[in-house]
């Protein structure tokens, strides 16, 4: 037994350290991929409720590596979490988005958002104000109003959330909680930070329709965000059935496969083209 016990811990560190080499590696594909030129971004419009114009975009970071072709974000990011790699990502992400906007601004009407994600661990990290005034002098200038989104993980200390949230506020950009009804205790966080956009998640969306005729927490969350002289944003609206009925509860904005795919830059251009004919 003493044997089988020795054997079966030599194996479990094994796998240990099979998974940390794993992890160290793609923290190297991840730096490689940014020297390399791996990355680009696919922008996703949002529409206005009330008017069905193109109210802004959210900017979505895409990596194709040379070898496993396009690795999803919902993987890439969280290893960048985990191997100290998302400062520099991020940096990586203004850089681009910087780049593309300088083009963008040809085609797309002044005023129009731009959501950028960000990751919790970067708003607490010390560079984090730098980061974001470098980004913002590398952007066109007074075209674009910024939308910074954040998840609910974000707000567990308080304190600095309230302080990181007011100086982002300083600058002029807005702050939409993102994939809102995912997380805890979300009410708590509405009423004590102020933010300016609710993103809604595709779970609520998603049962818009199916199990019952009214989806009875959506209406309550709708309800409530009007309460608080919020914007709400439903994420991955697919079908017409789900905006109409977002619609009629009142939700401001819109964004999903019904309306556009994340699009490239030239594939935003056309996007913009054929709109600006009809
Ligand atoms: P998210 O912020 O909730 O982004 C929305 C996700 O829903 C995107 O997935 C988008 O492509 C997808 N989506 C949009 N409309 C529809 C629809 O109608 N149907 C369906 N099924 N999906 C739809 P994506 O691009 O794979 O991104 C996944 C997550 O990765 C994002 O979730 C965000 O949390 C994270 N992410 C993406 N880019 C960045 C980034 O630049 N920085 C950080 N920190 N996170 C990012
Ligand atoms: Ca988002
Ligand atoms: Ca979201
Ligand atoms: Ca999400």
């Amino acid at each position: 037994i003493l044997l089988a016990g020795l054997l079966l811990s030599i194996i479990a560190a094994f796998a240990c350290f099979l998974a940390l080499l794993l992890r160290q590696r793609q923290g190297k594909e991840i730096q490689l991929g940014m020297k390399r030129g791996e990355f680009h971004v696919e922008y996703q419009p949002v529409i206005e409720a009330s008017t069905g114009r193109t109210y802004g975009l959210e900017a979505l970071l895409r990596w194709t590596h040379p070898t496993e072709g396009r690795i999803p974000p919902d993987a890439f990011i969280s290893y960048a979490e985990g191997q100290n790699l998302i400062v520099p990502l991020t940096r990586h992400l203004f850089q681009l988005v910087a780049r593309d906007a300088h083009q963008l601004c040809q085609i797309i009407p002044a005023g129009t958002r731009l959501g950028i994600n960000l990751s919790p661990l970067h708003l607490s990290y010390p560079t984090f104000r730098q980061d974001v005034l470098d980004w913002l002098e590398a952007m066109p200038q007074n075209h674009f109003e910024y939308i910074f989104e954040i998840t609910e993980r974000a707000m567990v200390d308080d304190n600095s959330a309230d302080e990181i949230f007011h100086w982002i506020r300083q600058q002029n950009i807005k702050i939409a909680i993102d994939d809102f009804g995912t997380g805890h205790s979300a009410l708590i966080y509405l009423e004590k930070f102020k933010f300016d956009y609710l993103k809604i998640d595709r779970g609520f969306v998603l049962s818009i329709g199916t199990e019952t005729v009214n989806s009875p927490v959506l209406d309550a969350v709708l309800n409530l965000a009007q309460k608080l002289n919020l914007n709400t944003v439903a994420e991955g609206v697919e079908t017409a059935e789900q905006a109409l009925w977002l619609i009629n509860g009142g939700i401001t904005h819109m964004q999903g496969y019904l309306f556009s795919r994340p699009r490239t830059v030239p594939q935003l251009v056309d996007y913009f083209t054929d709109r600006s004919v009809s």
